[in-house]
């Protein structure tokens, strides 16, 4: 197998073609063609002397993902199941709305972190995902759409904890942002979602300018340790202190989410314990009512305890959003991504919604 160009780190590429005495933009005209216009082959980049091109396809390949599965909710929303060199699968999942498109992304093979009411979690961690393999996923779903309609949103929220990846979550954020060679698309329509760790997070505001989504879920040390092992770790008072002190710029705001799980983080108690948690943090809040899934033992509450919930937060001054479930009908919606769980049991079971 002939290493993945896109794997290379920018020092590797521009090492290579020093080697070759080829001028330094070269590398930058590479990674255009491979980022911007998608090529697929070496043959493809014309402004490139053949000799180059020759010898770029004698020592490397360009990696794409295998698309294995991919089905088409009701309400337009399409989920891929990606196969990776190994073997190994990931979703990720293409949400049109009226306008924008965003695609939410994996970021490692299963998950470790163990949340009780996420289907990602039963497939326990499988491995990282290389900073090519995140990319990807916006490289393949995009061929799939019509030539006018383009990926403007990207969130990293689908399978695995993009801060437990940091190294290759922060170099494919550059390739996905960068507007000169990279997809190029604004760090203000890319949210980076974490189960909350710490120094992570610091890291990732001072190093990059994407938006930050935080999973709370509960607002008590007790409840949210039941609910997010990593609360043991990362007790919730430390995570606030650390959202308290982020230098945030002006106007921008830090989204919490929080899981809406029957009966259990959903009163108005709780509601109110949140209100007085997220004090003096610019924040919003993004309620995700509970997407069930096989082998989870929580519901989704009624809706009218849905907005009861809602409204508390809303008559507080707190700029509240409650997401719509999205794909429910082929488990693409949030916390239903499984990967090759999703393959066998879609296989067995054939699918009652989606059309593969
Ligand atoms: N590891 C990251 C990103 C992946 S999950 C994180 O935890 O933030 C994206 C969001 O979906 C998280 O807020 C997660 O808690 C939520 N989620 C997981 N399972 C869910 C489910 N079954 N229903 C609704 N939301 C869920």
């Amino acid at each position: 197998m002939k290493p993945n160009i896109k794997e290379l780190s920018f020092q590797e590429f521009t090492a290579f073609l020093a080697k070759r005495k080829q001028p330094s933009f070269r590398a930058k005209q590479i990674r255009q063609w491979l980022f911007q216009k998608r090529a697929t082959s070496f043959a493809e980049m014309t402004n490139l002397s053949r000799g180059l091109r020759e010898e770029l396809e004698e020592r490397f390949s360009i990696g794409r993902l295998r698309i294995v599965r991919f089905a088409e909710s009701q309400d337009g929303t399409i989920k891929f199941l990606f196969g990776l060199a190994d073997g190994a699968s990931i979703e990720s999942v293409l949400i049109p709305e009226a306008r924008r498109l965003t695609l939410c992304i994996s970021t490692q093979v299963g998950c470790g972190f163990g949340c009780a009411f996420c289907a990602t979690a039963l497939l326990g961690l499988k491995r990282n995902l290389t900073a090519s393999e995140i990319v990807d996923q916006i490289l393949e779903a995009s061929r799939t759409v019509s030539a006018e309609r383009r990926i403007t949103h990207v969130v990293l929220m689908g399978m695995g904890e993009p801060l437990a990846n940091y190294a290759q979550t922060t170099e494919a954020l550059e390739i996905i942002t960068d507007g000169e060679w990279g997809i190029g698309i604004s760090p203000r329509r890319v949210t980076l979602s974490t189960v909350g760790l710490v120094p992570q997070i610091e890291k990732l505001m001072a190093e990059t300018r994407v938006n930050l989504a935080i999973s709370l879920h509960a607002a008590n040390e007790r409840l949210r340790g039941e609910l997010m092992p990593v609360n043991r770790k990362y007790p919730l008072k430390q995570l606030l202190d650390c959202c308290r002190s982020l230098p945030l710029p002006r106007r921008k705001r830090i989204t919490f989410e929080y899981v809406l799980l029957g009966n259990v983080n959903d009163s108005e108690q709780d509601a109110q314990d949140l209100v007085k948690l997220l004090k003096g943090i610019p924040s919003k809040v993004n309620v995700i009512p509970f997407n069930p899934h096989p082998g989870s033992r929580y519901f989704r509450p009624e809706d009218d305890r849905i907005t009861r919930f809602q409204n508390v937060l809303h008559d507080a001054g707190v700029q509240v959003n409650v997401r719509r479930p999205r794909g429910d009908d082929i488990q693409a919606a949030c916390g239903q991504l499984q990967g090759e769980e999703f393959a066998r049991t879609r296989h067995e079971t054939k699918s009652t919604a989606g059309d593969f």
